[in-house]
């Protein structure tokens, strides 16, 4: 990619380094959006970037993210998440939380 038509995918928004073309991955394009993964070099970070270009307007939208390229691509295809699925592991994470976190701290000393 040799031209960045937003600024969200120029430059990382956290430490303003400009992105090499190598940091900025196109994962996927449809319907006039584009999802990108941007890679900051200096601080590390990452950040998916959204483009959506309707009739002469362009907009983009950026999250922060600790998914590696390599995950985001192996997650694009994967099945979403529902609402109910999202309380039910509330409900279980409140009805289980000191079991959570003696198994949390379990993994962290291995
Ligand atoms: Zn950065």
């Amino acid at each position: 990619m040799s031209i960045h038509p937003s600024r969200l995918i120029a430059e990382c928004p956290l430490c303003h380094t400009p992105y090499s073309d190598e940091a900025v991955r196109l994962l996927r394009e449809f319907e006039g959006s584009r999802l990108f993964h941007c890679s900051c070099q200096k601080c590390g970070r990452s950040m998916m970037a959204l483009m959506l270009e309707r009739s002469g307007w362009m907009s983009t939208v950026g999250l922060v993210t600790d998914l590696e390229v390599a995950d985001a691509i192996r997650l694009e295809d994967a099945e979403a998440i529902t609402s109910d699925e999202c309380i039910r592991f509330t409900q279980v994470l409140e009805m289980k939380s000191g079991e959570f976190c003696r198994f949390l701290l379990g993994q962290a000393k291995k």
